[in-house]
Parts: structure tokens; sequence; C-alpha cells
């Protein structure tokens, strides 16, 4: 069988489409089954023992897995070149699943202070519920991470790049990190994917995905996904079958077919992106642009050594504006449509100040760095030469 086994050597666009899939399949269809089935039947009492007692590859009841999940797991554990990949009803499920397999009341877990803020707010409110201590860092500060960790720590954790600063995390380091002190790493990859980045390779414990964005692609479903070894895993396939956070055969079967096309679709992201990130940093209304493909961003070397490209993503700021002049902006294009969420064909645009951080203070906005004139765009995969006039009609 072509690309099942995930040692298989293959480029990219090679695993997205065919890895995780059996040569063969039911009908002699090319594409995989939709298995509507909440259960799964048993032939006489016997098989059910055979089945039990020699541990069969087979399912049993749709908590615990069905056949079109198990396809998307296998593709992205090859995408991610890691062992195993525990997929789950969204990114979130995937990460309240992983932490909770693996935290006890007296471990502590250490973050960098940009990621995901329901990440981090799970955490600070509710595994410190259960004695779990959290402490967070400034982000790409590998000292204070390192001083962060005691010997009760358990966990240390980052995205990269991270949203909307897109700050991105040397790697290597932070796995060498997790090594040298003995604490599992995760890496949340949402934002570069297994296209751009590989943090397995690099030594990372875990990655985890809110397949919502880049992976499924279309704006069309909510998934997440976690990718490590069997061993470490093992606990949280196991939670999840009593969580129940698990695809429906019908949510799996569309992020299949959006990771077919994965590696196409993260070329025009990447070239979107950059396009979009140079026609910004060049126009006169426009203060500042953190892109990390561009020369000027702070991270550019870490990104130019370690990714493959920066995605979608941009984030900017308009020159002398309030939170209203820079809301007009948004309200003038027309092709990003407004709204929160990135990684999917259509472009979406917003301000953070209004989507994520109307109800905070000036105090909390200025702690978080997000400032009243920023927009956060993520590029589809539309021609980038109307995404570059449709902002210029916009700023104009
Ligand atoms: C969207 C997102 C999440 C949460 O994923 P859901 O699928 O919405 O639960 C986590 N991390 C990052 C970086 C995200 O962008």
């Amino acid at each position: 069988m072509l690309h099942t086994d995930t040692s298989v050597p293959a480029g990219p666009s090679t695993a997205a489409v065919h890895a995780g899939e059996a040569r063969q399949k039911p009908g002699f269809a090319i594409t995989d089954p939709i298995f509507a089935a909440s259960t799964y039947t048993f032939a006489s009492t016997q098989s059910i023992i055979d089945f039990i007692e020699q541990d069969q590859p087979r399912e049993e009841y749709g908590r615990y897995g069905n056949p079109g999940e198990r396809v998307v797991e296998r593709k992205l554990a090859a995408l991610e070149g890691g062992e195993e990949a525990v997929l789950f009803a969204s990114g979130m499920g995937a990460l309240v699943g992983l932490l909770m397999a693996h935290l006890n009341a007296g471990d502590e877990i250490v973050f960098f202070d940009e990621c995901y803020h329901r990440s981090r707010e799970f955490c600070r409110k509710h595994l410190t519920r259960f004695g779990v201590g959290f402490r967070e860092v400034p982000t790409c500060d590998y000292a204070a991470m390192e001083a962060a960790i005691t010997p009760r720590t358990k966990f240390i954790v980052s995205e990269s790049p991270t949203n909307p600063h897109l700050s991105v995390v040397d790697i290597e380091r932070f796995a060498d990190i997790g090594r040298r002190r003995g604490v599992l790493s995760l890496i949340d990859a949402t934002l570069c994917t297994p296209f751009n980045l590989r943090p397995l390779e690099a030594g990372v414990d875990f990655v985890l995905h809110s397949a919502t964005k880049y992976l499924g692609g279309h704006n069309d479903l909510l998934a997440g996904v976690v990718v490590g070894s069997l061993e470490k895993l093992a606990p949280v396939r196991q939670l999840r079958g009593i969580m129940g956070g698990i695809n429906s055969p019908h949510n799996a079967y569309l992020l299949e077919r959006g990771l077919k096309t994965l590696a196409l679709r993260m070329e025009r992201h990447n070239a979107n992106g950059l396009a979009v990130a140079r026609f910004l940093e060049s126009h006169p209304r426009v203060e500042r642009v953190l892109y990390p493909g561009l020369e000027s961003h702070p991270f550019h070397a870490v990104a130019a050594r370690t990714m493959r490209g920066c995605g979608g993503l941009v984030t900017f700021f308009i020159k002398d504006a309030d939170w209203r002049q820079t809301a007009a902006v948004i309200d003038a294009v027309r092709i990003p449509r407004i709204g929160p969420s990135l990684g999917g064909v259509e472009s979406l645009i917003e301000q953070p100040l209004v989507m994520s951080y109307w109800n905070y203070t000036p105090a909390e906005r200025a702690a978080f760095r997000i400032p009243d004139n920023m927009i956060r765009l993520a590029c589809g995969i539309e021609d980038s030469g109307d995404l570059v006039a449709d902002l210029a009609q916009a700023l104009g």
C-alpha cells in the first residue's frame, strides 16, 4: 500500500493527497466512504471476545473512533512526520484533551505569553482549579522560560508564529530547553502548518493544530489534532474516548477532502501573505507591518532559517488612526470578508480591538499589545493582484 506507512518518504503534496489512505477502498471507489454509523456490529459473541483479547484494529462504538477520522489521523501523522495523531472536534478540544491527559495536581505549566488567549484562559481559570500551576513568560524570552521551569514543571508551551504579533519561535532552541530540563514541549503550529514547519523534526514532543484553519482550509468545519509519539499520545486517545470530543464521520471526510490540497493552498497563502505585506509596507498610510517574511520583522532571520514560507496572516497598523478610522479601512475592503478565523480559501479581515478585545480595559489592551489602529488580515487564496488592488482602494 502506497504511503499508508508514515515512514514512507514523500513530499508534502504527495503525502497530502495519498498518505493514510488504503490503496483499494470499499466499492472500488477512489475516495473514502463516509460510514454514517454510531456503532459497529459483531458477527457473534466469539468475535467480540477475539476483538478484546487480540486488540483487533476495528471499530466498536463511535465515541472511540470511526474509520474516516482514522484516515485523517494517519494523513496528519504522515504530514508532520509523527508516529501518531489524535483528532478532536476542535483545536481547543485537542489542547484540553492533551493537557488533561498528562497533567496532575501539583504539576506546573509554562507558556509563552502570546499564545492563543483561550488556551491560556483554560490553564489560568480551569487547570488551576485542579491544582496545576500556570506561569507565563514573554514570548521568545528563552532565558525567562528556563528560569520559570521548576522541578514541578511538566510542560512548556508555545505557538509559532504567534497571533496576531507573528513572533517566530526558534523551534530547536525551544525543543532543546524541553529535552535538557526533562519537560514535555508543545508547539501550537496552527499558523505554520506542516507545509511551512515540522516541529517534531526539531525535537518537540507534541504538535497541535486547530484544523479549523489551514488544515481544513475552507472555512466550513471545526477540528483539532495533536501529533506525537504513540506512547505519549496513548493516554490522550484514552481520555478522548471518555471526553467524547471526536469528529463525526461527515466532518472527518470534509477534513480529509480539505487536506488533499494543503500544499497547493499553502503555496498560495505564503505568496499572497508576502505580496500583501510588501505592498502594505510601502503604503504611506501604513505605519508598520508585521510579517515574518519581511526583512523588517524582528524574527525574520529565524523564519528564513526554519520556515518554508510565512503563511497568509498579515498584521498592520494604520498611521495616526483612531479606532474608527481603522474600522473605516476594514469596512471599505470588498474582497476579504469581515470576521474572525484564518486559514480558509476566503480572505478574512478584522480589527483585534473590536473582534477580540472590545470588553477589555485600555490597560489590559496595552498589556496584550493590541492598539486601536491594528488590523489583522488573513489572506486567502485569491489572486494577490486583486487583494493588493482592493487594499489600495480601501486605504485610498
Ligand atoms: C483557532 C485557534 C485555536 C483554537 O482552535 P478551535 O478549532 O477554534 O478550537 C487554537 N490555537 C490557535 C493558534 C488558533 O488560531
